[in-house]
């Protein structure tokens, strides 16, 4: 039987747009540009200067501390100039613009051909780290990071986060499909760098052909595929470890606190990329979305394409969008223009038609508590609302588990006074960053 979990809500997930589309490989494009912070984290220096000729993967801009990732060249080319442009996370970010030569040439000596069984784990924590590879479902947390866990912490179990839950979103349910022997082999190399020996892939039954591709890919490497409910948020790395270990991970804790390590589908192809072929991470794939798009695609896009140039591959828009979301529409950030480029975290580019938002001005909390029922944190959402409109964030965190919060937004799915509690417990969340930094 499928697994679940308490709490969650069940939105029409939409991805019949684009669950049977083949991924398409976009055309190169003319120009990128790569903003020098791809990743949570410190931002990189750019190494490279207004002239120079690069090549696809070399360097363009280093990380200089351990929580930061190294940003590379998406295509070969001229750089033309490094300055500040519009970034989907950041507001506006230094990047590095590259006019494409057109030759689309990696850097010399790649792609490599390596067996990855004959390389030892620091080795393999290496080749992740200097491959600039983020968790590319969204959260862009640097890949070694999470890859090195404490001594004190040790992990004896992998989980690969195939559930895929947020609406709209069939990236990584095509790649599984497509690129169904890269996923397994960079969830095997990821397993031999941490050293565990159990291994689990949570797929939501909306996507039988990717359980079946998976479990048949998987014979004789221990790893298990875990079929899981169609519910939001599925997906959330604390539900996923709730549901498929039966280990619940603490207040304020993370993963490691239990012994678990979850990444991504996409992240465990640039993973086996990088260490197979030694080619860092320059591009992904995103579906393109929403009833605003005239034509909805998976796409495998370079880093640095504008959302502009991304559309425009599906037709343009088919209605004049009333929303513009990178990622999903649950936990996805909103944006203002389209002249932002596709980053390392970009699953997805949504664009809603009227007909798709749920709009209406925000009314007092009635106190009907379906919030308390989606939750899946077992939080009380309305009192956060409240305590972020009255900017408490000290009653919310010490007696309302602010900080537990996934930001899932099942609350805000079913609130019929459209509270936006997520928008509060980001704002509270923010003013308890605040007053830590100033102790
Ligand atoms: S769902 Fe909305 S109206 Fe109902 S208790 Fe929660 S915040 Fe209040
Ligand atoms: S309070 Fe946080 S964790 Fe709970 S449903 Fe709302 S957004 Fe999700």
């Amino acid at each position: 039987m499928a697994k679940s979990f308490r709490g969650g809500v069940h939105p029409d997930d939409r991805k019949r747009l684009t669950a049977a589309k083949a991924i398409e490989v976009a055309p190169l494009p003319e120009k990128v540009v790569i903003p020098t912070r791809q990743h949570i984290g410190a931002p990189c220096t750019p190494v490279v200067k207004v002239g120079d000729l690069v090549k696809k993967g070399q360097v363009i801009a280093e990380a200089q501390a351990f929580v930061s990732s190294p940003v590379h060249a998406s295509l070969s080319g001229k750089v033309v100039e490094i300055a500040d442009y519009p970034h989907p996370v950041f507001g506006f970010c230094p990047s590095v613009v590259i006019e494409s030569d057109g030759a689309d040439e990696w850097v010399e000596g790649l792609p490599l051909s390596r067996d990855w069984r004959a390389l030892e784990a620091d080795a393999l924590k290496d080749i992740v780290r200097q491959a600039g590879i983020v968790g590319m479902g969204g959260a862009t947390f640097p890949t070694h990071v999470k890859l090195a866990p404490p001594p004190e912490k040790p992990i004896d179990a992998f989980i690969l986060n195939g559930a895929e839950c947020e609406p709209y979103l069939t990236a990584d349910h095509r790649v599984m499909l497509e690129a169904t022997e890269k996923v397994v082999t960079g969830m095997r190399i990821v397993m031999k760098l941490l050293g565990v020996a159990k291994g689990f892939i949570g797929i939501e039954e909306n996507k039988p052909d990717a359980i079946a591709a998976m479990v048949a890919a998987t014979k004789g490497t221990g790893i298990t595929v875990v079929p899981l409910k169609t519910k939001y948020p599925q997906g959330a790395e604390k539900t996923l470890i709730k549901v498929i270990l039966d280990r619940e991970v603490p207040s304020g804790g993370l993963p490691m606190d239990v012994g678990a390590v979850v990444q991504n589908v996409g992240t465990m192809v640039a993973v086996a990329d990088a260490v197979v072929s030694g080619l860092p991470l320059v591009e992904r794939v995103a579906t393109v979305t929403g009833g605003a798009i005239a034509e909805p695609k998976n796409l495998l896009l370079r880093v640095g394409t504008t959302f502009a140039q991304a559309v425009e591959l599906c037709g343009g828009f088919a209605a004049p969008p009333a929303k513009l979301i990178m990622g999903g529409p649950m936990m996805g950030m909103a944006q203002c223009r389209l002249d932002v480029p596709v980053i390392k975290g970009t699953s997805g580019i949504l664009a809603l038609s009227a007909a798709d938002v749920n709009a209406g001005e925000e009314r007092s909390c009635i106190r009907c508590g379906r919030c308390v029922d989606a939750c899946p944190m077992g939080l009380v959402p309305s009192m956060l609302s409240i305590l972020g409109q009255r900017g408490n964030f000290q009653m919310a965190k010490e007696e309302y588990d602010l900080l537990d919060c996934v930001e899932c937004g099942s609350c805000v799915y079913v609130c019929p006074a459209k509270r936006n509690i997520v928008h509060y417990v980001k704002y509270l969340k923010a003013q308890n960053a605040a007053a830590a930094a100033k102790k």
